[in-house]
């Protein structure tokens, strides 16, 4: 056992990040968007978001993640305030209609699951799960929605998208909160794709957004059409009409959309989605490989294809996370730690696009040093 208090290290110069947050969310905010944020921000803060200025930003983003994601003709990018987690609710009275099938690999993709089966205008959900570190797949149920997640962000647990064979009517939609922007998709395999800013956007919390298909246009006209009850501020019909006018039902953080609209530019410029994933696969082959080389560490998924390429989860034998972690954040390194329910010796990485591959490289290195010291 170490006997050197691990907030005394130093780590030197030479192997530490350019930039050291490596979080899964909120995480890097870019210095370019920051300086962006000054300028635009300077302008646009602060004035009505009922006016041009706000509405183009609304705009911008709309129009910026459609051509990111190369959505066909048809499909909206719908947006509300509150978050995935609000979206969860939303979809809950705006999208399934009677009863969903949902994936269960970890705390994120139980959530949604949960929030259906209390919902008392909705039937018992059907739930699949399998062990942390895995994830099930879908079975064929009289259900209307099929909920998946892209990526677990509490296992680092990433699934290939793709509509089951047997889902005729039943809609495919997706958590990817943690993975928009950074994993690869097609959209003739989803329906609804949500997700939040703070992650691969690099940008602040607050929002949801959402592209939906044709398909799943038609299934909230029709919800919307019956009359079922629903608090206006989850009524995703209500979403639907004020983001195809740029606006939103009430008041959003503008600092969000400035912050959002900056990185959805920079990773169009780049080179689009394709680009952003290659990127994240950089960092992530490095981390596992890395991890794989040493005695002391390995990756949590053991099933390679379900690796993460935008958050790293990395098991430890023989040296304690929390020590490496509070090394780690005595240096200026932030926000390595396992997801607190998972309950494992475990370093979580994120690898959003955002993040340079090179500084992925640097924290290993780092943490190289830090277990040296640690057990020497
Ligand atoms: C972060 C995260 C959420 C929660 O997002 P909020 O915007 O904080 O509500 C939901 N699902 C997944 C997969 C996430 O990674």
């Amino acid at each position: 056992m170490s006997t050197i208090s691990p907030q005394t290290i130093r780590i030197p110069q030479e192997f530490l990040p350019a930039d050291g947050r490596f979080g899964c969310g909120p995480s890097k905010v870019r210095p370019e968007q920051l300086s962006a944020f000054g300028t635009r921000g300077a302008q646009l803060l602060g004035t009505s978001h009922r006016q041009a200025p706000i509405k183009n930003l609304v705009g911008s983003v709309r129009s910026g993640l459609s051509e990111l994601f190369n959505l066909p003709d048809g499909w909206e990018i719908v947006m509300g305030n509150g978050g995935s987690t609000v979206f969860w609710d939303v979809a809950t009275f705006g999208l399934i209609q009677e009863r969903s099938e949902h994936l269960v690999f970890g705390e994120f993709s139980s959530k949604f699951g949960e929030a259906a089966a209390a919902a008392p205008h909705l039937g018992q959900p059907v739930i699949v799960s399998t062990e942390p570190g895995t994830h099930p797949v879908a079975t064929k149920e009289d259900v209307d929605v099929y909920a998946f997640t892209h990526n677990e962000t509490s296992t680092g647990v990433a699934m290939k998208l793709q509509r089951p064979a047997f889902a005729n009517d039943a809609l495919v939609v997706v958590d990817a909160t943690s993975a928009a922007g950074g994993l690869p998709w097609s959209p003739s395999e989803v329906d609804v794709y949500y997700f939040a800013p703070q992650k691969c956007f690099a940008a602040d919390g607050g929002l949801w957004l959402a592209a939906c298909s044709p398909r799943a246009l038609e299934r909230i006209n029709s919800i919307a059409a019956s009359k079922r009850w629903c608090p206006a501020s989850l009524d995703l019909k209500i979403a639907l009409d004020n983001s195809v006018a740029n606006q939103t039902y009430n008041t959003p953080a503008l600092g969000t959309l400035i912050l959002l609209d900056e990185q959805i530019s920079w990773m169009l410029k780049n080179g689009g989605l394709s680009w952003c994933a290659a990127r994240s696969q950089k960092s992530a082959d490095h981390l596992y490989s890395w991890a794989a080389e040493r005695s002391w560490a390995e990756p949590f998924v053991r099933n390679a294809a379900e690796r993460s390429a935008v958050v790293g989860t990395i098991d430890l034998t023989g040296v304690e996370a929390s020590d490496i972690n509070a090394a780690l954040r005595a240096n200026g390194v932030v926000d390595t730690d396992s997801y607190r329910k998972l309950g494992r010796n475990q370093l979580r990485v994120g690898m959003f696009p955002a993040i340079d591959p090179e500084d992925v490289v640097q924290l290993t290195r780092s943490i190289d040093f830090v277990v040296e010291q640690l057990i020497p």
